[in-house]
């Protein structure tokens, strides 16, 4: 055979490149019979959604397992505009653990996962408002070059581009698909993608109506087209509803766990553009190696190559399907040539029982050190495979080793590598602000449209097979044993030489001391040395200019301190921590995202301090705060000054709450705390006898009725979701808006994301509105904010989004927020009059 070299470095350009989880890098029998036969099928579906949690996770499993077509889900946004069930993440962070769950949703369907720039702002009432946030012409050009680099025979919406309700993300997503359908395939559109990708026609777009249980076939539109998604199969011993249940369960930070349903279940599909159909969403797709010019030949030697493929020793068919390989190897480049040469890649690999790994000595490197890798290569097979050779891309040149692998003997080789001093850390790349501007720029297209970073670095291992050489590019890991859960891996990560952390991200000055600053550097490389400072302003002053800092070992912290002086009036302003290294200026923090069920995550964002020169008054000393789904307002409360305690469930049992000048809930408390819901009468009390409960928005459920509140109180699912929505004060003279700090219509400026969510929508007359705002085009909205005398004290419902404005700094919502907590202690008269 004539020996040829397969390429999968630089595949991740044109491919989904999932890290793979080391332990699933060999398939098991029923994987690697799917995946041998997914060889010879040659069909694509791309399915868009607006957010991470819209696809239609029984239908990715369906045709990506069932059907074996390549399959993907294109989000159009991570989800940064979402709550999180299960930590703190907001923003970028929450966009980063969402993709991670999409991931993990994928690695268990079997789908691919694609994003464009869109952010996710949160709730949106019009595809209008949508466009205007995310700028049209840019993301349809989004989708427009995942299409043509993913090059689908379908596209699949999961939602209607006609028809008025619902998020404004999901009509805009489907508008936009609808579009770029049609622009993708046109030269004179985007043309400036045409310089790495070509125009793309897909055969047609169909709209998923719905999917329900039942007998399939038996809903009323005849013109629909139907597939059965909850088809059993019995390699993997689930259906393919049971597999969309698993995978659906992995969007934990929204909490979606999902009892996989079992029985038929009937998916329909509308065609929206392009061809019609009569009978199935892929009628008159050819979906074989004809497809290809030149490819029957590759198509009959694996038909006959899978007639005999034996589960019981796969290694057997090694020598047809290097056979069917060298026909593909000899066609001309092409979307399918390449994605089938990776495909061949992974079954050979697991037909063999090849194990490969590169791990390194730690699990972090900074550009310009040098790191240790061991390489372990192990043949479980009986076909003779030859350890060509290996070689780090961009680190280390390539290596001629040529070693035997023989049958279940493990071969390691030790070396030292030293990461080049310009190799780029670890961060996201949609989180470079080059890439937002310009993805077409630099490297950019080799990552646009992708779910994560392409593995980096990588070793590249040469096996030589029959006088085949494969070439595999296996990330860089690190490998540990967990007490608990046994054998881990997680990527090399390349870190900046130091990190800064400040303990506050937005620092509030309420008066016109200055502040000690506290910053903790971290050192990520074996000696780091130099200087540390925060960059002052005019109007901001920071002793002394800077600290010098000497780190002698890697991961050794030290710490600095500055004094900030504020200005005398209210002000706001950015400033940056910056260390100095060698003529290096690096102004990195550092956040590690983890949990059980993703992929461990690093980014740096750059190290600065929002600081806030706030004019605020405040009264009383002690608030107990009750954590719900986790906010930052605790941090925020103490800001202002007070001291903070929370309150266990123990503490909401027994404790004595007299102590407490204001008592205030934690968002979704309600919805998570049992025994906040069993203390109800312990906190009436409490409030009687002259205390302040403040209760942050919850989600209705039946679990809530009759709990929040002296008096009967309904909360709703109406929300403000334009943040900078009039605000009508509906009790000028009322004490939250005067005591102790007089509030005026500039307190709602400069808000974030929302104006709040889940107001009350039904109220006794006993409580008092204070002020509303609603929407454009709706009507006004009072149940935001509601006040309560009960016996001695106070109680309020707000439904306002604190914990958005408190942590991004918002000093209008500091100063109201200061009102509500200092309610019934500051100086002036309740008025408890009624509006
Ligand atoms: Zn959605």
């Amino acid at each position: 055979m004539k020996k040829c070299i397969l390429t999968v470095l630089g595949l991740a350009f044109l491919l989904g490149a999932h890290a793979r989880a080391q332990r699933g890098q060999i398939l098991n029998a029923a994987e690697l019979e799917i995946a041998a036969h997914k060889l010879n099928v040659l069909g694509s579906v791309l399915y868009v959604g607006a957010h991470p949690d819209d696809e239609n996770s029984a239908l990715m499993a369906y045709f990506s397992k069932g059907r074996k077509y390549r399959t993907a889900y294109l989000s159009v946004t991570r989800g940064e505009g979402g709550q999180n069930l299960i930590g703190s993440e907001k923003g970028d962070e929450i966009g980063l653990l969402r993709t991670q769950e999409l991931l993990s949703a994928r690695r268990i369907d079997g789908a691919e996962q694609f994003f464009t720039r869109a952010v996710d702002f949160g709730y949106s009432k019009t595809a209008q408002e949508t466009f205007e946030f995310w700028g049209r012409e840019k993301i349809l050009g989004d989708i427009v070059w995942v299409i043509r680099r993913f090059r689908p025979d379908v596209i699949i919406t999961r939602f209607a581009a006609e028809g008025s309700g619902g998020h404004g993300h999901h009509i805009a997503s489907s508008i936009l698909t609808r579009d770029a359908f049609a622009a993708a395939a046109d030269p004179n559109r985007f043309p400036e993608q045409l310089k790495f990708v070509s125009s793309w026609k897909a055969k047609r777009l169909l709209w998923n109506t719905g999917g329900r249980p039942g007998p399939a076939g038996q809903e009323e539109n005849k013109n629909r087209l139907r597939v059965d998604s909850g088809e059993y199969n019995s390699l993997l011993g689930k259906s393919y509803n049971e597999i969309g249940g698993e995978s659906r369960s992995q969007h934990k930070s929204q909490g979606f766990g999902m009892a996989g349903r079992r029985g038929s279940q009937t998916d329909s599909f509308e065609v929206s553009a392009g061809d019609p159909a009569a009978n199935d969403i892929f009628d008159g797709i050819d979906v074989s190696w004809n497809r290809v010019p030149g490819g029957q030949k590759v198509g009959a030697l694996l038909a006959e190559c899978l007639k005999t493929f034996d589960l019981q020793q796969p290694s057997k068919s090694i020598h047809g399907l290097l056979g069917a390989y060298a026909e593909l190897a000899k066609l001309p480049d092409d979307n399918w040539v390449r994605l089938k040469k990776e495909e061949f890649l992974r079954v050979i690999q697991s037909c063999a029982g090849l194990w490969m790994e590169a791990t390194a000595g730690d699990y972090s490197v900074a550009p310009g050190d040098s790191i240790s890798i061991r390489t372990s290569v192990i043949n479980r097979s009986d076909v003779p495979i030859t350890l060509h050779g290996f070689g780090f891309p961009g680190a280390a040149p390539d290596s001629v080793v040529d070693r035997p692998l023989k049958n279940n003997e493990v071969q390691t080789l030790d070396q030292t590598v030293r990461i080049p001093g310009d190799f780029p850390i670890s961060q996201p790349y949609w989180l470079d602000a080059a890439f937002q501007k310009d993805p077409l720029a630099g490297s950019g297209p080799k990552v646009y449209g992708l779910a994560e970073n392409p593995p980096s670095p990588v070793e590249k291992i040469a096996l030589s097979v029959e006088g085949v050489v494969l070439e595999y590019a296996v990330p860089l890991s690190f490998r540990w044993t967990d007490q608990v859960e046994g054998e881990l891996y997680r990527p090399l990560e390349i870190r900046p030489r130091v990190t800064i952390q400040v303990q506050d991200k937005v620092s509030i000055f309420p008066g016109e001391n200055p502040k000690k600053i506290k910053i903790r550097l971290m050192s990520h490389s074996v000696s780091v040395s130099g200087m540390v400072r925060i960059k002052d302003s005019d109007q901001w002053k920071v002793t002394p200019a800077g600290v010098p800092f000497s780190l002698s070992s890697k991961y050794a912290e030290t710490e600095a301190a500055f004094d900030v002086t504020p200005p005398k009036s209210a002000d706001e302003a950015d400033l940056t921590v910056e260390a100095e290294v060698g003529g290096e200026k690096i102004s990195r923090s550092l956040v590690e995202i983890a949990y059980p069920h993703i992929h461990r995550q690093v980014y740096f964002p750059e190290s600065r301090i929002r600081a806030v020169k706030l004019d605020v008054k405040i009264a009383g000393k002690r608030i107990g705060y009750v954590m719900g789904a986790g906010d930052e307002v605790p941090e925020a409360i103490q800001n202002l000054g007070y001291d903070v305690v929370p309150l266990s469930d123990e503490m909401l049992g027994s404790a004595d709450l007299a102590p407490y000048d204001a008592i205030v809930i934690g968002v979704r408390a309600y919805n998570t705390r049992e025994a906040l819901r069993l203390a109800k009468d312990r906190m009436l009390q409490y409030i009687e006898r002259g205390g302040n409960l403040v209760v942050q928005y919850n989600v209705p459920s039946p679990q809530l009725a009759n709990q929040i509140g002296p008096y009967p109180l309904t909360v709703g699912r109406d929300r403000v979701d334009v943040e900078n929505a009039p605000v009508v004060f509906l009790a000028p003279d009322h004490p939250l808006l005067n005591d102790p700090n007089k509030i005026t219509q500039k307190d709602f400026d400069g808000w974030v994301q929302e104006r709040g969510l889940y107001f009350a929508s039904q109220w006794d007359d006993r409580y008092e509105t204070v002020v509303s705002c609603h929407d454009p085009g709706e009507p006004d909205k009072k149940g935001g904010l509601l006040y309560a005398r009960y016996g001695k004290g106070v109680f309020i419902f707000t439904a306002y989004a604190w914990f958005r404005q408190l942590p991004a700094g918002v000093p209008g919502a500091f100063r109201i927020f200061a009102n509500l907590i200092s309610a019934g202690k500051a100086p002036g008269k309740p008025t408890g009059g009624k509006n």
